[in-house]
Order: structure tokens, then sequence, then C-alpha cells
């Protein structure tokens, strides 16, 4: 058995679709269980119908609605002829739920709306390849993830009931394999006990797929994407990125901490709790050889570089110049804790204590107001955050040069350095 994810890229156009087909062929005769995300940016477009609908600008979100709507149908009719009636009901079904809401007003709060809205992205995408696959002969089935991944209700961020989950992917999709060798589902949404749909938090896909590789027992996770495989940086942002063919899990774990867009970040554990090997693939050229993780000790590895833009550098000193020690340490971390803050660097010193966020009006508002309860407090704004791990000097100097540095932590594997505006390279 073998897990695969299709990402948004890949469900962009119907160009891009037309590749799947022949990516799932090569492994005929094989059991695939297939996580598919929301199509190209369906998902930004319905956060916008979220926020519409809950500023009250009814007539906005059916309208922004109704363009992912038709986007929809159009990508189904290019893409079904003998299957395209069937599908549209289905199609048909989840508009008319997702319409319900919105002619509703909010009475709950945003995060519930936001994942009842944006889960239609991901049921929308696979109802149309799902029927599409069974039109070119890949005969497959269906399955609404909402039945399988039990959540608790921590809207937009949820995490998923472990036990109920497994009982019901031995209950429902293991059977199904004793008839299908495809079964295409949904990554990034579940459900809580009172049916209300939930989200797991933005890029989610890979994660569900982990989980399933995990309760599967799968011998793979395969994602496939639209570049060769991980890259030691961002190749928006470094054009000359390497492309890197074997990684181990507690390196893409450091990656992805330290906020590299490459896999999202709770993917990981699932895989390497029962020693599943991670494929990245690129479904534009299924023959490349891609990224392997496993968990093998990997010796030689190039810098790999994460750069994190509009990072805010909080400056906090203790009120009375007393020693910030363990007792003021703790309460900030209790803020960080209740405002969901996850910092991007820590510096301590005897009355003082430097913290870098992402700066987030919301979150960064509420940290200084709650913060200059305890302390001090200043913010520094427009900064970028540069992580190399596996530095060299040159990579440092090269990054850094003719660079305003506001702070700079290293370690023998990692140096991080937070610097005024963005780079230039
Ligand atoms: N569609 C969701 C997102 O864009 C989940 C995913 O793609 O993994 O965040
Ligand atoms: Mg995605």
């Amino acid at each position: 058995m073998k897990v695969f994810k299709f990402g948004g890229a890949s469900a962009s156009t119907i160009e891009r679709i037309k590749h799947l087909p022949g990516i799932i062929k090569l492994f005929s005769g094989e059991k695939i269980l297939i996580v598919i995300s929301a199509m190209g940016k369906a998902t930004n477009a319905l956060e916008k119908v979220a926020d519409a609908f809950y500023d009250n600008r009814k007539e906005d979100a059916l309208q922004l609605f109704n363009v992912v709507k038709q986007n929809h149908i159009t990508t189904a009719k290019y893409l079904l002829v003998r299957n395209y009636n069937e599908t549209e009901k289905d199609l048909s079904a989840i508009f008319t739920e997702a319409e319900w809401l919105l002619h509703d007003k909010p009475v709950r709060n945003y995060d519930y709306y936001y994942d009842q809205i944006v889960c239609v992205g991901e049921l929308l995408s696979t109802t149309i390849l799902s029927a599409y696959l069974n039109e070119v002969k890949i005969a497959n089935k269906w399955v609404d993830v909402r039945d399988i991944f039990r959540t608790d209700d921590n809207f937009r961020d949820a995490s998923i009931d472990w036990n109920y989950t497994e009982k019901k992917v031995n209950e429902i999709i293991y059977p199904l394999f004793t008839e299908f060798d495809i079964v295409v589902t949904q990554g990034f949404i579940g459900s809580t006990d009172e049916n209300e749909s939930t989200t797991l938090g933005r890029e989610g896909s890979d994660y569900s797929a982990a989980v399933f590789a995990n309760m599967l027992n799968a011998e793979s996770e395969t994602i496939w994407k639209d570049v060769e495989g991980v890259m030691n940086a961002d190749p928006k942002q470094f054009p000359d990125a390497q492309f890197i063919s074997e990684l181990n899990y507690n390196e893409v774990i450091e990656m992805a901490y330290y906020g590299a867009q490459v896999i999202h970040p709770k993917t990981i554990k699932p895989l390497q709790n029962k020693g599943i090997p991670l494929f990245v693939k690129c479904f534009l050229d299924a023959a490349l050889p891609g990224t392997v993780i496993h968990q093998k000790g990997i010796k030689h590895l190039p810098p790999i570089i994460v750069l994190k833009q509009n990072q805010a550098l909080m400056h906090l000193q203790s009120k009375d110049f007393s020693f910030v020690g363990e007792k003021l340490t703790a309460q900030l971390y209790n803020l960080f804790s209740e405002i969901k803050i996850k910092p991007n660097l820590i510096q301590s010193g005897a009355i003082n204590l430097q913290v870098c966020i992402d700066d987030r009006p919301d979150k960064l508002d509420k940290l200084a107001a709650a913060a200059s309860e305890i302390f001090d407090v200043q913010i520094e704004k427009g900064l970028t955050l540069l992580t190399i791990r596996h530095y060299d000097e040159s990579t440092l100097t090269r990054l850094t040069e003719g660079k305003a540095i506001v702070l700079k932590q290293q370690s023998p594997e990692t140096v991080q350095v937070l610097m005024k505006e963005s780079l230039n390279h």
C-alpha cells in the first residue's frame, strides 16, 4: 500500500490535472490511497468568502463563492464527458450546503465559519478528480474524509482523535481496498463528533497523508509537487537553490521548524514513528528521482537556507531593573501559549529578553498589551530572519554582507541572523 498526496499546484490547471492518470498508471496493480488538496488557489479564494461572510457582507460572500463555483464547473466540464452529469449532481450538493450557510448570519466565532466554508475546496477537487480518474478507466472510490478523520473542535487548527480515526480507517478504508486499487480522499479537513467540519491548519494535506500512511502501515508516502524535490532554499527567493536527493526525518523537522515551506511541520512524526519513507517527487516529470526522506544519517548536506520576511522584534525589559529570571520568563511563555504565538527566536539577558515573531498585527498587539503588564515593551518592525543550517562562512558572509544586523544566534549546526529589510543577493 502506498499513499500519494497531490497538492493544489498539481490540480491548478487542466493541463496539469492531465498528468495524474499517467503517474497513477506507473503503479498499476498497487493499492494507493490518494489525498488531494483544493485546486490551485481555491483555499485562498474560500478564505475571502469566509471573511466577507463574517463581515456581514453577504452579497460579496455569495459573489466570491460563485467565482469558486464557476471555476470548478468549468474544470469539470473540460475534464468529464461521460461522467459529467453524475458529477454535477455531487458538486451541486456541496455548493448548496455552502450557500445555505452563506445565507445565514454569523453567530458563532470566525474560525468555525472558516472551516465550514474552506473545507469545500477539497471536497470539490476530489469529487472532480475522482470522476476524471474513473472516466480515464482508473477505477477508484471517493471517500469523504470527514467520515474518517475525527478531530476536536479547535477550528482552523484541529487535532486528530487518533484512536477513533484509526478505528474508522480499519472499518472503512481497509475493506475498500479489497474492491478498489485506488481510494481518493481529501487532505486538510476532518470533522468533530457533532459533524462540524474542521481544518488542520494551512497546507495540512501533507500531514493528512502521513496520518493515513501511519494507520494503513503504508510502505511509503509520496508528495507530488511542481518542483524537482526538496531544495536547499526557496527557489523563488534564491534562483540558484540546489536540489537535495536525500534527507533524514530530523533534518526536515528542523527545516520546517525554522520556517522552510517544504513540508507541513506535523508530517514527519507519523512517518518517523513507523519508519515510513517520504518521497517528494515532481508530477510534471515522474522519471526524475525526487527526494527521499527517511531515518538514515546523512553526511554531506549543503547549507540549508530559510528566509522569513516580515518579522518583528520585541524588546522586553524588566520594569524595576530586577533580573528576568525563571518567573518572568515563565509568564512570558504562558502568554505565547495563550495567544498561540510561536517565537522564531529568543535571546535573553540579565534584565531583558528579545523575542522575534512573525509580524501579524492581531497577535503582535495582543502580546504587546499583555507583556506590558510585566515588562517595558518596545517593538521593532520591518525585519528579516535568515536561518542557515550547516552553514559555512562564505554563505553566511554572502547573505549578510552590507546588512544591518539586529540580532545573531549561532550554534555549530545553525546560525540565525535578524536583519533590517529584505536581502539582496
Ligand atoms: N488546501 C489547503 C491549503 O491550501 C491544504 C493543503 O493544500 O495542504 O492550505
Ligand atoms: Mg498546498
